[in-house]
Parts: C-alpha cells; sequence; structure tokens
C-alpha cells in the first residue's frame, strides 16, 4: 500500500534529515499511516506520540501503538495532559457556568489542550534533545471521515514553527478509503484495535462529543461505569456531552440504575 499522492517536499525532507512524527491515537488511521510511513521513512528519523486520555480512551490503545512502534524500532513517546476532559468540563462548570460546559465539535478544546498541546511540547522536547530542527508532524485523517476534513490541505508548514524549528503538516493517508485501511493492516499481518471487531467505527474517547450511536451503544455496554461519570456529569453541569444535544443516556439507551437514581 503505498502513499499515492507525496507531496514534493517529502523526499526532500527525508533527505534533510527531518524529524517525522506519527501522532497514533491506536486507531486504524493512526495504524495504517506507520505502517505506510515505515516504507518510505527511516525508522531512525521516526517518531510515534500517543495523546494519552487516561482511562477516558479505549483501553488498550495506548498499547497498541507502542507495540507497533516497538515491533518496527521507532522511539515511542506518550503526551499527557494536566488535567483529563472530565476535569476540564466540572472546572469550566465551575468558573463560567453559564456557557456550555462541554468541549463542541467547533471549537474542540478537548483535542487542543488533551492532545495538540501536550504533543507539541513533547515532541518539541524529543526534536531538541536529539538535534532536529525540522519536524513533520503526520496526522492519520481522511477526506473520507467528513466534510471538514477533506478540505484539510494534505501538506502545509504549521504556524507554530519558529527560529529554533520549522514544523510541517502532512496527512499521508487523506486520499485513502476505509477498505484501504484495513486492507493495509491485514497485508502487513497486524490487527487493529479489538474495538472495531465489536463493531466500532471510530477510536479515541470511548464517549467522543461526535461519535456516531453506534460507537456510544458499543462503549457504553463495555464501559457502564464510565458512562455513570458522564451522566452524572452531564446533570450536574446541566449541559449534554453530545453534539446532538441530546443526553448521553438517551444515546446510549441504557437507563441509570434503580438504586442510583434512589439514592440522589
Ligand atoms: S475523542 Fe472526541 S471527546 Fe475525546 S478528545 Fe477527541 S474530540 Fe474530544
Amino acid at each position: 500500500m503505498g502513499l499515492t499522492q507525496m507531496p514534493p517536499e517529502v523526499p526532500v525532507l527525508i533527505q534533510e534529515g527531518a524529524l517525522f512524527v506519527a501522532n497514533h491515537s491506536g486507531g486504524k488511521d493512526s495504524q495504517a499511516q506507520l505502517i505506510a510511513l515505515l516504507n518510505i521513512i527511516p525508522a531512525s528519523q521516526l517518531l510515534v506520540v500517543h495523546a494519552s486520555l487516561g482511562r477516558l480512551e479505549w483501553p488498550g490503545a495506548l498499547q497498541l501503538a507502542q507495540d507497533q512502534a516497538r515491533a518496527a524500532g521507532v522511539p515511542f513517546i506518550v503526551a499527557r495532559a494536566s488535567k483529563t476532559l472530565l476535569e476540564m468540563v466540572a472546572r469550566r462548570h465551575e468558573t463560567r457556568p453559564e456557557v456550555p460546559s462541554w468541549p463542541s465539535a467547533s471549537t474542540r478544546q478537548c483535542t487542543s489542550d488533551l492532545k495538540r498541546g501536550p504533543i507539541q511540547r513533547e515532541v518539541r522536547r524529543y526534536a531538541k534533545a536529539n538535534g532536529f530542527k525540522t519536524v513533520v508532524n503526520c496526522l492519520g485523517l481522511r477526506a473520507q471521515e467528513s466534510p471538514g476534513r477533506a478540505k484539510r490541505q494534505p501538506f502545509k508548514k504549521m504556524s507554530i514553527s519558529n527560529s529554533v524549528t520549522t514544523w510541517y503538516e502532512w496527512l499521508p493517508i487523506h486520499d485513502w478509503w476505509v477498505e484501504e485501511v484495513f486492507g493495509c493492516i491485514s497485508s502487513a499481518g497486524q490487527r487493529p484495535h479489538y474495538a472495531y471487531s465489536l463493531g466500532n467505527e471510530r477510536l479515541s474517547c470511548v464517549f467522543c462529543i461526535m461519535s456516531s450511536r453506534n460507537d456510544l451503544r458499543i462503549g457504553a455496554a463495555r464501559h457502564p461505569e464510565l458512562l455513570a461519570e458522564y451522566a452524572a456529569l452531564e446533570r450536574r453541569t446541566g449541559y449534554t456531552m453530545h453534539m446532538s444535544r441530546i443526553p448521553i443516556r438517551q444515546l446510549t439507551e441504557i437507563q441509570e440504575p434503580a438504586e442510583a437514581l434512589d439514592g440522589e
């Protein structure tokens, strides 16, 4: 499986010794992206980074990313935020109860504060420690996933570039279809995260603000305690977590156990 539309800048950056950072959520697209990158980038110029969402992400996601990196002989780092999504929501409710407490699909503070920020911090540290002046941040986003993602430029210079480090963003599998992603993984003799065999379409937080009902229901069936925490925080803040504005219990069709309601 190749990278059909490799930007002309990429071979030059490989030649010049840039650091290619494979962002890895533990999901199928990250996994396929890393397989594809390993075909063209020397392992010495690759780094795999996982932004950990702690117990809010699907169990095994970090492990899958780590195992894939280790098997390929590529360094692996974990970027952790100083707070969890639920802490972020609770804090926002305490300081500004009049505005929606949960991240929205358009602003997505969860992605910026819990993933992008910590990843950039850790990559900057790694690049400095290992003498890299150019970073190519690779994301497994695909055009097929949403109109917003379809509009993303597959390659661009990032505005966080400064006099010390030049950053580029590259979407190596932007034009891939989902069948190509799963095909790439099985051709490499690997298996995707087990949540896909449960029927999940995507993988990251068990309950994402943008998840499909399908994924929310699968997450709820496997993680009822986590569902109870999200539902309790929805009640406490008076706002719903999901972008549809439908309460999580209604979306998942799993009702509160009677004793929990009695105890309130
Ligand atoms: S998976 Fe969804 S809820 Fe979790 S950090 Fe990403 S956008 Fe936010």
